[in-house]
């Protein structure tokens, strides 16, 4: 066997070379924009997947400061994650019950289940039931119970305490949108629930008509703008920021990093920053990305690597090493930028980020 030793006394681990700084009061005014957006319904949170790679166990104590009672998770593992943070009864588990060991620890911890099919209802009720969420399909054709099965007789035994639906098209002005809200409605008006949750982000710039009872914000939260009505509302909620490992001047004539893809062009002071694609900055940015220090913004200088990447210091000679630089990731033009969704910008940013 083998013997842990806690050692309540001992040093602090080195502080890593990178770091995501998040702006509280950022995040706290786009829940509070979003709920005031969303007029006589509340605004709850999605802080699935670390908070959407912001760093679940600081976003969380935020939003319930603010005044966010619901809180929306994908996997078990999520919710005991927050579970000490947020009162009873407050989460709700996205991917439902696939177990009898889901339907048991929810039992026990007050944290709902969302029915998403029949056999999820079925394996609720057989471990005893009580007040649970229900996902209708309503369009988008991917996790949720099918409309045809609404009338099935395990879904009138529920106790559903938040009836959702959730929408494929909402950041687009799509007909989907309407034809899915309409099933919903239909939907609402047979099964007896506690309240209806529709909107996204994007869903709650649809209009009240999206509202309902309760809706479900994630991207807007963190920053991102998922349709255009939100631009003006929103605000960036982080910067990834790295610390810079070494310095040098490069001549005229040689290259940066692997494969040679920068070439300088006269003598150059460059810097090398501790932050790579194993941390989520992916090799689209090679050459293109940027970063800001001292009022100035720093280009991306070749390829970006596993662990490191080289930025031109030019118009900033005396950044020293052990000095950080923000990198420019501005969530609508990354996106634009990169080709990548802002959902993905956020959620790759990996686990040597502290948070
Ligand atoms: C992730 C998720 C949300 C949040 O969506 P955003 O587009 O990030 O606002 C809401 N509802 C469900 C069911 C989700 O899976």
């Amino acid at each position: 066997m083998i013997s842990v030793t806690m050692r309540p006394d001992g040093p602090h681990p080195p502080a890593a070379p990178l770091r995501l700084a998040l702006d509280h009061a950022a995040l706290a005014g786009n829940w509070r924009t979003l709920d005031r957006m969303s007029g006589s319904a509340a605004a709850g949170a999605a802080v699935k997947a670390d908070g959407y790679g912001v760093g679940v166990r600081r976003v969380v104590p935020e939003l319930v400061a603010a005044g966010c009672r619901d809180f929306f998770v994908a996997h078990w593992q999520e919710a005991d994650e927050i579970a000490d943070l947020v009162p009873s009864g407050s989460i709700a588990v996205l991917h439902g019950p696939l177990d009898d060991a889901d339907v048991a620890w929810a039992r026990s911890t007050g944290v709902r289940p969302v029915i998403n099919s029949l056999p999820q209802a079925a394996r609720w009720l057989a471990g005893g039931g009580g007040p649970c969420d229900l996902m209708l399909d309503t369009g988008i054709n991917r996790l949720g119970l099918p409309l045809a099965e609404l009338g099935d007789p395990l879904i009138g035994r529920l106790e559903i305490a938040v009836l959702m639906s959730h929408l494929a098209s909402a950041e687009e002005d799509s007909p989907l949108n309407e034809r899915q809200r309409l099933r919903w409605e239909a939907a609402r008006r047979v099964l007896p629930h506690r309240r209806a949750s529709l909107a996204n982000s994007a869903g709650i710039a649809l209009g009240p008509a999206y509202h309902s009872d309760l809706t479900r914000p994630g991207l807007a939260l963190y920053g991102g703008v998922p349709c255009a009505a939100l631009a003006p509302l929103i605000r960036p909620v982080i910067t990834p920021q790295a610390a810079l490992l070494q310095t040098r001047t490069i001549a005229a004539g040689e290259s940066v990093g692997y494969n040679a893809t920068f070439t300088a062009a006269r003598p150059m002071q460059v810097g090398v920053i501790a932050l790579g694609y194993a941390d989520g900055y992916l090799r689209c940015w090679s050459d293109v990305g940027t970063v800001r220090a001292g009022g100035h913004e720093l280009a991306v200088l070749g390829r970006v690597s596993m662990d490191m990447t080289v930025i031109d210091l030019s118009s900033a000679p005396d950044l020293r090493e052990g000095d950080w630089v923000d990198v420019v990731y501005d969530l609508p033009a990354a996106a634009t930028a990169s080709g990548l969704s802002q959902y993905e910008l956020l959620t790759l940013l990996g686990k040597r980020f502290s948070r």
